[in-house]
């Protein structure tokens, strides 16, 4: 997840009825047009399971609608106006309270990978590799993006490329798949080999491993 605006995470809210700070949680992915959403990434939550509401709500939820659950205190960034949140469980929202300074990283690496996939139409004119690179070696990048620039490695014909991918751990087969792929094609156009004792480049015709002596 990525936030638009940080400075919301600098806010302070406090619950009207515990005093308790509430915290910065990710707003719930809901539907668009069932009209849940409250319209902001992120919801000032009580999570404080002593406060009010959310102590007697069980009851009051159980009685008026006949199901588990209960209530917590919500303000949205930038107000102060209460909202009661129903919520089935006191888990709910714990998995999603914001670290600010995750969150910061996150958008670091969001920003990074907007910058590379704007440089990818020109880079190749620039002779900069390194939004292409950025891309693949970004494990969070948007698939798209990330095939894109593995399309783009083979334009480059640029050996330098191979060292960072073969070091790079994919978590998807699939780009593990590609890559290699387009490192085979590069390394053709070439004339060049990996040595599969040592992975130096070698000459595709090699006997012997220039680096290693192994035979080949
Ligand atoms: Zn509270
Ligand atoms: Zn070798």
């Amino acid at each position: 997840m990525h936030i638009r605006n940080l400075d919301v995470l600098e806010e302070e809210h406090i619950c009207p009825d515990c005093n308790a700070k509430m915290l910065a949680c990710e707003a719930p992915p809901v539907h668009v047009g069932d009209g849940l959403g409250w319209g902001s990434e992120v919801l000032f939550i009580c999570l404080n399971d002593d406060c009010p509401p959310f102590k007697n709500g069980w009851q009051k939820v159980d009685v008026n609608y006949g199901h588990k659950g209960t209530f917590r205190n919500m303000q949205l960034p930038g107000s102060k106006e209460l909202n009661c949140m129903m919520v089935a469980s006191p888990m709910a929202f714990t998995g999603s309270i914001i670290d600010p300074e995750v969150m910061r990283q996150q958008n670091e690496r969001f920003q990074k990978e907007q910058a590379a996939i704007a440089a990818l139409p020109t880079c190749l004119e620039d002779g900069d590799i390194s939004p292409v690179m950025a891309l693949i070696l970004d494990e969070a990048a948007t698939p798209a993006g990330r095939k894109k620039a593995v399309e783009m490695l083979i334009l480059f014909n640029d050996l330098s490329c191979i060292d960072p991918i073969r070091n790079h751990t994919f978590a998807k087969t699939e780009f593990k798949q590609a890559t290699d792929i387009v490192l085979e094609r590069l390394l053709k156009a070439n004339l060049k080999k990996e040595c599969p004792f040592c992975a130096e480049l070698i000459k595709a015709q090699a006997k012997k491993c220039l680096h290693c002596k192994a035979d080949l």
